[in-house]
């Protein structure tokens, strides 16, 4: 999935879920209705973000996957097996996107 860093860092630190029901949400696109209280359960003070949805941690994982995992990426390509999708796009979509790559 192709993804700018920077929207990925916005997507990470933005996110938080619900730990009575494990709804998902994030203050941006997905913000829950009513102040600590899970549209879903309607669970309240419920809210909690994982310990490494941090700025911090997250560039730290995002330096190694480019260390580590990105060298994958130009193998790949010469293989001619790299296929690519936006990893900016709704889920909907991306996950028909990745649905049509493994129909191949
Ligand atoms: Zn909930």
């Amino acid at each position: 999935m192709k993804v700018d860093d920077e929207a990925l860092v916005r997507r990470v630190i933005g996110r938080y879920n619900c730990k009575t029901c494990g709804e998902v949400y994030h203050k941006d696109s997905k913000p829950s209705k009513a102040h600590n209280v899970c549209d879903n359960c309607l669970a309240t003070n419920s809210f909690m973000q994982r310990a490494d949805d941090n700025e911090t941690s997250f560039r730290t994982r995002l330096v190694n996957y480019y260390r580590d995992t990105s060298p994958l990426i130009g193998y790949y390509h010469a293989k001619g097996l790299l296929r690519s999708i936006d990893g900016l796009l709704d889920i909907s979509t991306t996950q028909k996107n990745i649905l049509k790559i493994l129909e191949i």
